[in-house]
């Protein structure tokens, strides 16, 4: 699995898929990935540290991701981020974090401390409450875009359900591209959940919202590795 790679179109960053402990909730109804969820802490810091030996900090951003929440990285595998972030002069850091961390972003924050700037990207899938927590099972309890612009900078949205409608993909662009300083869409894939792609919805999708492509805030992934990690 490529787990390291550079960016150098929108936003160019290197980007890093570090493994860790098991997704704290680990139960939303399109998920398969958390199949690279591990228990064993040493091998996990022995593999973060050969990927993240990758990094140069030649673009001075760098996102650090994993099959859930950074909470859930090992603490050895973010004293390694930290010490790269330091030597390398990275000023930039992502992560990604479930809604349900919320009131611990800060504490990563401080854990990385005031010389680089923490943000953090949120799985909102819709702003479809129903759709989101009822179908998808996502767990992420907030009832507006609002709630979520407090804690996060970048929402990533899934688009192309069976069951999604457009309506639904409308108002979450729309939120996306007002009122988020970045936002990633997934086109969604099908895989080995029950959860099934719409392929005329995607199609509309894809004649309707292809000017997004040339927007510099927004990402839009049509296969799942178009960040070059994974598999
Ligand atoms: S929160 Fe993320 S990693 Fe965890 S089950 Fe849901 S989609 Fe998968």
């Amino acid at each position: 699995m490529d787990r390291y790679n550079k960016i150098t179109e929108k936003n160019p960053r290197e980007i890093v898929l570090l493994k860790a402990f098991p997704c704290i909730w680990g139960k939303c109804s399109f998920c398969d990935y958390i199949d690279d969820n591990s228990n064993d802490e040493d091998e996990m810091n022995k593999l973060n540290e050969e990927v993240l030996k990758n990094i140069t900090g030649e673009l001075g951003v760098l996102e650090v991701i994993n099959s859930g929440s950074c909470f859930e990285i090992p603490k050895g595998s973010l004293e390694i981020i930290k010490n790269i972030v330091a030597e390398k002069n990275i000023h930039t850091l992502w992560f990604e974090s479930h809604w349900c961390y919320k009131n611990r972003l800060q504490e990563m924050k401080d854990f990385f401390g005031k010389n680089v700037k923490v943000k953090f990207k949120i799985g909102v899938e819709t702003f479809d409450n129903e759709f989101r927590n009822g179908y998808l099972n996502k767990c992420a309890k907030f009832d507006s875009y609002e709630e979520v612009r407090k804690y996060f900078e970048s929402p990533c949205l899934m688009v192309g359900i069976k069951g999604q409608t457009r309506e639904m993909i409308k108002r979450d662009i729309e939120i996306v591209e007002n009122y988020f300083e970045r936002g990633t869409v997934n086109v969604f894939v099908n895989n080995t959940t029950d959860v099934k792609r719409d392929d005329e919805l995607v199609k509309w999708y894809c004649d309707t919202y292809r000017y997004l492509d040339e927007n510099p805030n927004i990402e839009v992934l049509y296969n799942n590795t178009d960040f070059g990690v994974g598999d």
